[in-house]
């Protein structure tokens, strides 16, 4: 079961996935945290991802099919993978099928987290993330400590208002049309509301799909 978690940024993607894998008893694959493990540990395509993140643009779609490829290779994710950030433009779910059909596997279901942009701007300018354990904060000023860790929580480049609008740009420019390509191309494209409580999203995201 192979499943595309798919929403503008802030949609609430990253705070799902753990849910529905948990209730899918999957594995997710975070491209944000395989790249930011590469920007850490400094590999080189680390270093190149960390340029275009850092003015707010999508990572090339070479360096994204690099590390999913790579990753999707592991026996961990036979059962099923929720692929949270993988698939941003055309190229790469075209990139994706084929790589799954070598693979004699296809992506089942494309979840998308439905909600506006002025939402999605009042969300990210509001969030913080520990610079240490990387836990996200909502409504923390930077600055302050991480209540898990007591690390100081920062406010991401790509969450500054400016970046934020370059990124709901560049949604709408490359990611929105993915859909269409899903739809055009047989995928089962299955649209959930994103705005309300986590548990309640998560049980209508699991309601949506049938699971
Ligand atoms: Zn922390």
């Amino acid at each position: 079961m192979i499943i595309v978690l798919f929403g503008k940024p802030g949609a609430g993607k990253g705070t799902q996935a753990p849910l529905l894998a948990k209730e899918l008893k999957v594995p997710t694959l975070a491209t944000g945290d395989v790249l930011r493990a590469a920007v850490k540990a400094g590999t080189r395509r680390g270093l190149e991802a960390k340029a275009f993140m850092d003015r707010g643009d999508l990572v090339p779609d070479s360096v994204i099919l690099g590390i999913v490829g790579e990753e999707l290779g592991q026996p961990r994710y036979a059962p099923g993978v929720l692929l949270d950030g993988v698939v941003r433009t055309v190229p790469q779910a075209d990139g994706l099928a084929k790589m799954l059909e070598t693979l004699g596997r296809r992506v089942d279901a494309v979840l998308v987290f439905d909600i506006d942009n002025e939402e999605i701007v009042r969300r990210l300018s509001g969030r913080t993330v520990c610079e240490k354990c990387q836990t996200p904060h909502m409504g923390r000023e930077p600055g302050t400590a991480c209540e898990k860790c007591g690390g100081r929580l920062v406010r991401r480049k790509d969450d500054e208002p400016d970046a934020i609008r370059t990124r709901l740009r560049v949604y709408e420019e490359q990611t929105a049309p993915v859909l269409d390509w899903y739809r055009a191309n047989g995928g089962r494209v299955v649209v959930v509301n994103a705005v309300g409580p986590v548990d309640e999203i998560t049980a209508r995201a699991l309601e949506a799909l049938g699971l």
